[in-house]
């Protein structure tokens, strides 16, 4: 496994590679690695020749009162998690490396950001969608996986390769999730300790929802409700947001029947704001 630090020194490495038609796939990340992450490095590795990694808190998908500054980071742990997971190379750029200048063109996202994240975390996903530009131009990856656990991003993501016209398959990888049901999250160690016991009842909640679409709850209005219920009734944080959603349109719909639905949440403790959502596919659940 090959650890870099510079564009052009990855970029060379990797030109070689595509050379030789070898397929590569890339998985980009933030760090602090966990078994969500591992789940995509692994559909990579079966899936390619070449695995690139990439680690990087991109400052520019956050916002000025977020958790830049304590994002949490120990790259010598997130190396050996790279190794067992077969990964051949990791992108591991300074602040300046990726932004060593201030930038003359910039990537915004024009639809699907201004519901979920996207409106509670404004400028979010241009962040997102320029760290990936340009991640994807430096790795020109055969295929680019991406968790649904932010299935906004991946939604936006899918819009950005079909806008743009990367020649890149971009693979979608289910949520992970602990054995109490917690999605797995870099930022769950922020939770103290009673949040942690009670974070599990987001998914719960979601878990409900579904039990409630199987039997015939076909409105979202009506199913919205009951889940902010159960959270007010049973969690001590703050909803920031819960919403159903057509996918990946991210539409406003008026019955789950014959729509592929998104049902997600961002719920806020006392330092982390965690998300997780189901996907309900014509009034099924999609996994
Ligand atoms: P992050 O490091 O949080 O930016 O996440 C990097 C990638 O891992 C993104 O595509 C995430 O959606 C994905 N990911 C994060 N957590 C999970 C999880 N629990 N299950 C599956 N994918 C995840």
């Amino acid at each position: 496994m090959k650890i870099y630090t510079k564009v052009k020194d990855l970029q060379k490495d990797l030109m070689a590679y595509s050379k030789f038609g070898k397929s590569i796939g890339f998985v980009p990340t933030m760090g602090y690695l966990h078994e969500g992450h591992q789940k995509l490095l692994n559909e990579a590795r079966k899936e390619n020749d070449i695995v690139v990694l990439s680690i990087f808190v991109n400052p520019l998908q956050f916002g000025p009162n977020e958790d830049l500054d304590t994002y949490p980071r120990d790259f010598a742990r997130d190396e050996q998690v790279a190794k067992v997971s077969g990964v051949d190379y990791i992108f591991y750029p300074s602040v300046e490396e990726m932004y060593p200048k201030t930038p003359c063109v910039k990537v915004f996202v024009t639809g699907k950001s201004d519901v979920l994240c996207g409106s509670k975390r404004p400028g979010h996903f241009d962040g997102v969608v320029t760290v990936v530009t340009k991640l994807f131009h430096i790795v020109q990856p055969t295929r680019a996986y991406f968790g649904l656990k932010d299935a906004q991003q991946a939604a936006i993501i899918d819009s950005l390769v079909a806008d743009f016209n990367f020649p890149i398959e971009i693979v979608k990888v289910d949520i992970v999730r602990e054995s109490d049901g917690l999605a797995k999250s870099s930022r769950n160690v922020y939770l103290t300790e009673e949040e942690r016991q009670e974070a599990p009842l987001i998914y719960k909640g979601l878990k409900q929802l579904k039990e409630s679409v199987a039997k015939g709850q076909m409105n979202p209005f009506d199913l919205k409700q009951a889940l902010c219920t159960f959270y007010e009734t049973n969690l001590h944080g703050q909803i920031d947001y819960v919403e159903i959603l057509s996918y990946p349109d991210l539409k406003p719909i008026s019955t789950l029947i014959g729509q592929t639905a998104l049902v997600a949440v961002a719920y806020k403790y006392s330092k982390a704001r965690l998300i997780d959502n189901v996907l309900i596919q014509g009034g099924k659940e999609t996994k």
